[in-house]
């Protein structure tokens, strides 16, 4: 056998692995998953229901053009067809904007730290990452990331609200951004917390793509809707970006199930709205639960807070997960929690007040 491998791209070496959310332990106390900001509820009936006749066909491929998925998504956001795509979940379709933009010598920007997927995907593209620190408020610092734009930048990413930290920016300052970046950079809102949010300030990137060709906004069923573990997300652009994205998708990539469980969702939204009422009555309490405590939490206008924890990270997730809540450490820097069910939002209170009284 011999010892040379297939040449394989340099950019791929020193790619992070993308680090899934823990799974809740099986065994010790009852185990709550507030590693991956999922939504606690379990599937609504009518939504399975749309789910398992679809699958009695899953002998077939599905619709390549998503039809039923995008004339639902065309209504209800009042966009074009043409202004919309779907792929494997919104970091798919992330994937592929950064597919159609950038490759080796092209920039991309965003605020760190941030989603971990964009340093994965960006390095996988080729192009070079330029990370802009936070605020000291845990904020995006849109200043800085105007003024790292160069000839080289491709694209930026905005996260609103900010995963991990849950902060968001809001419409003055993002339009006066926008205003600045030039015309031939993507400016990527991402928005998969958006049905989250509370704060009347921060815009709804629909109605800002509207009239600025270089944004595009992705939203994903993965989150307020419960539908992670299918894949479903999207993006709303201007024609040109949207047709690039329907280049660089793979083919037949989001599953019937998958589209049916969106528009049974989309169908059914009231009631889903309802639960994200329900967890946003539940962030309250826990933010307001800590900040009592003694923590100093940025507010969040997504579903889960985070607290800065330093080189305390890894000893409070470890205590976490003994008292069966599993949350998500990013080593040195901090902890991100998930807002769960009300038993398990207690669970975790009671680890955070412990905790802080020893500190
Ligand atoms: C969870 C998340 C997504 C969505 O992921 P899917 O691929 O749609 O499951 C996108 N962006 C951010 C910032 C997220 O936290």
């Amino acid at each position: 056998m011999s010892e040379t491998s297939p040449k394989l791209r340099a950019e791929l070496d020193g790619v992070p692995a993308y680090v899934p959310g823990k799974p809740a332990s099986t065994d010790g106390p009852v185990a709550f998953k507030l590693s991956s900001n999922e939504n606690p509820y379990p599937p609504l009936p009518g939504v399975m229901e749309s789910v398992l006749s679809a699958a009695a066909a899953f002998n077939r491929y599905p619709d390549m053009a998503c039809t039923g998925l995008m004339n639902e998504l065309a209504d209800r956001f009042g966009v074009p067809v043409s202004h919309l795509a779907t792929g494997t979940g919104s970091v798919g379709v992330a994937q592929q904007l950064l597919q159609a933009t950038s490759g080796p010598g092209d920039e991309v920007i965003y605020a760190w730290r941030s989603f971990e997927a964009y340093p994965i995907i960006t390095q996988i593209s080729g192009a070079t990452s330029v990370k802009v620190p936070l605020t000291s408020g845990e904020v995006h610092d849109l200043d800085a990331m105007a003024g790292a734009v160069t000839d080289r930048t491709r694209m930026i990413f905005v996260c609103n609200p900010n995963n991990p930290t849950g902060t968001v920016v809001r419409r003055a300052e993002l339009e006066r951004f926008l205003d600045r970046v030039p015309d031939d950079v993507l400016v990527v809102l991402d928005e998969a917390y958006k049905e989250f949010i509370r704060d009347a300030d921060v815009p709804d990137g629909i109605e800002i793509y509207r009239d600025r060709p270089n944004v595009a906004v992705l939203r994903t069923f993965s989150k307020a809707y419960g539908l992670a573990g299918l894949r479903v997300g999207f993006a709303v652009a201007h024609e040109p970006v949207a047709a690039a994205l329907r280049k660089t998708a793979v083919p037949f990539g989001v599953s019937q199930v998958a589209q049916d469980a969106a528009v049974a969702s989309l169908r059914a939204e009231d009631e889903l709205l309802g639960r994200v009422g329900s967890l946003v009555g539940e962030r309250s309490r826990v933010f307001d639960g800590l900040v009592r405590q003694g923590w100093t939490v940025p507010e969040s206008q997504a579903n889960f807070v985070w607290l800065r924890l330093g080189d305390r990270t890894l000893d409070f997730a470890g205590v976490c997960e003994r008292a069966g809540v599993v949350v998500r450490p990013f080593a040195g820097e901090g902890v991100r929690v998930t807002i769960g069910e009300a038993e398990a939002n207690d669970v975790f209170l009671k680890v955070a007040e412990s905790f802080r009284q020893e500190l």
